[in-house]
């Protein structure tokens, strides 16, 4: 499921919608947050542009939103079924969470965003 050729490999790995050749970030940690969101704005291999149009991202905001919820029930279950901790400590453990991952949640968004628009084409595949 998550192999080359597949949505979610691209999604995942945050390579190239189309060829999912390469990274679409300039660089691959996340957590240096200063280049967090900073792509290269086409794809080496295949030449694809990432971004559609001007603020072609702002979209992703919409699913950023959801990621951000399904982080957060994540954190409910794990603290309140698991460590079986009081409200107060499950709601610092949601926050802490959404802060913490943050920057994946952000890309993991864009991938998905821009895998809503493109699809993987097996002739971009460098062989
Ligand atoms: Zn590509």
């Amino acid at each position: 499921m998550f192999k080359k050729g597949s949505k979610l490999y691209s999604i995942f790995t945050g390579t190239c919608p189309k060829c999912h050749h390469e990274s679409m970030y300039v660089n691959k940690n996340p957590y240096i947050l200063s280049e967090a969101l900073n792509m290269q704005d086409k794809c080496s291999n295949c030449g694809t542009k990432y971004k559609i149009e001007p603020s072609f991202f702002y979209g992703s905001m919409y699913v950023s939103y959801g990621v951000g919820i399904a982080f957060a029930v994540a954190a409910f279950v794990i603290s309140f079924f698991v460590f079986n901790a009081s409200l107060i400590s499950v709601f610092i453990a949601i926050v802490a969470t959404l802060i913490v991952f943050m920057p994946i949640i952000l890309r993991l968004s864009r991938n998905i965003w821009i895998n809503l628009f493109m699809h993987f084409d097996k002739n971009l595949v460098k062989k």
